[in-house]
């Protein structure tokens, strides 16, 4: 049996009508048998924001019925009066009088299959024949249970739906439907499968030439792909990785990509860091872009235009800083325009009108830390409003799921988090969660 390690746990559900005792479990962990999702789920919240970008309000009680939203009402109603019928035996209440309640977090850019530093692709105690002949499928394995733990990490930490952009080997599939199938603790994920690059050879996701593309992006997408992601520039962490370096493919190729995509209504997220690249995949109408960095006034004309998103990730830049340290050309000149002007790029973006929705490249930054991301949106300028914006409303948007996610409106999921200080004074308050509930399910009760 899974546990979720939560020390110093416990669970304050105020149990209503002989509400189910399996819930409340020792003061130490919870554990997954113990996760459940009540017909009607309570809430009582001394604050909650229910639409981010309009202002909170002050003593409410959310109602949840079938892990939905039903209503948000003025004060702390009792449930008793709220349920009245033969369901109600099973009501569970959250006392959240002194938290702040919002929309579950969202990552539009986590690769839960690794962390950066963290050497991954070991040898797991295999003979070297062995490894060298079973490698892929060891650490497809591997991989499952080392982004296992990372979507707990992940949800643990607020996040309660991440589009999960690029992973090797197809373990990521068995991880959404699993955690979808509530037999693991994660959030929903949508995923990608592997990043369609520009390459001869015939691994999966390499591709040359439209008919290759083509056949890439089925791949994918015969493996149940949410989305498709593309790599149109070089890594920003590469000496080819610079401002002015062409995309990557060819227009061709990137038409076949998105084409393809769209035989089954599948969004493009491209990675793009120089500017030719940005505005050729802009202007051919993909839904985002990832990373964004040298983004000029031309890039945020054209992506305003066809409503395409920056995901900035600007969460990388805690591994710039310490990678600029003793780094030689060209790699250091590379480093330096890279960290002068991402996150002005991102202010630009969003003074121009591009939607800004928040990715944090957790992976390659650190899984658990997401909220971190917000923080470097208001300090490069951000309102702290605008920056939880981009992790819920626009989020949900850039996903197609705005009528299921981003907001606690009737109708939705009830995705929730709690947190003990205003948000919107303080954007930190959102790096330490104290409450999660996913789909009406208390993932993280408070202590
Ligand atoms: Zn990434």
């Amino acid at each position: 049996m899974l546990q979720i390690k939560c020390p110093k746990f416990f669970l304050v559900i105020v149990a209503v009508l002989g509400v189910s005792s399996s819930l409340v479990a020792n003061a130490e962990t919870v554990s997954e048998e113990n996760l459940h999702m009540p017909k009607w789920l309570i809430v009582h919240a001394g604050m909650v924001l229910p639409v981010p970008g309009k202002p909170p309000r002050r003593n409410a009680t959310i109602v949840v019925r079938d892990g939905r939203i039903v209503e948000i009402r003025d004060g702390q109603i009792d449930a008793t009066q709220i349920v009245t019928d033969a369901s109600s035996a099973d009501v569970e209440t959250l006392q959240l009088l002194d938290k702040f309640v919002l929309p579950g977090l969202m990552d539009m850019h986590v690769h839960l299959s690794f962390e950066f530093g963290v050497d991954g692709q070991q040898n797991h105690g295999a003979s070297e024949e062995y490894a060298r002949e079973h490698r892929s499928s060891m650490d497809d394995v591997y991989n499952f249970v080392t982004a296992q733990d990372n979507a707990r990490k992940t949800l643990m930490a607020g996040y309660t739906t991440v589009r999960n952009v690029g992973s090797d080997g197809w373990h990521i599939f068995a991880l959404r439907d699993a955690i979808n199938d509530g037999n693991i603790v994660g959030p929903r994920i949508l995923t990608s499968g592997y990043t369609i690059h520009a390459g001869a050879d015939s691994g999966p996701g390499a591709c040359t030439g439209v008919e290759s593309c083509r056949r890439a992006v089925r791949a994918q997408i015969d493996m149940g792909a949410d989305l498709i992601k593309v790599y149109g520039t070089c890594s920003g962490s590469k000496p080819c990785g610079y401002e002015t370096a062409p995309a990557v493919f060819l227009e061709d190729e990137l038409r076949a990509i998105i084409e393809t995509a769209a035989t089954r209504e599948l969004k493009v997220a491209v990675h793009a860091h120089g500017t030719a690249a940005i505005n050729l995949v802009a202007s051919l109408g993909v839904a985002s872009i990832e990373h964004g960095s040298f983004n000029d006034a031309e890039s945020r004309r054209i992506m305003k235009k066809n409503s395409v998103y920056l995901v900035p990730t600007l969460s990388v830049h805690d591994n710039i800083k310490k990678d600029i340290v003793g780094a030689k050309e060209p790699m250091l000149g590379i480093m330096q325009n890279f960290r002068d002007k991402h996150g002005p790029g991102m202010l630009a973006a969003h003074k121009a009108g591009v939607k800004i929705a928040s990715g944090s490249d957790a992976g390659v930054s650190q899984h658990g830390n997401n909220a971190h991301e917000l923080e470097y949106y208001v300090e490069y300028g951000l309102t702290a409003e605008e920056a939880i914006v981009a992790a819920t409303v626009n989020a949900a948007d850039l996903i197609g799921m705005g009528d299921e996610l981003g907001t606690l409106e009737p109708g939705k999921y009830a995705d929730l988090i709690a947190v003990d200080e205003n948000p919107l004074e303080n954007i930190s308050a959102l790096m330490d969660v104290a409450v999660v509930v996913k789909g009406g399910q208390i993932v993280k009760a408070p202590k």
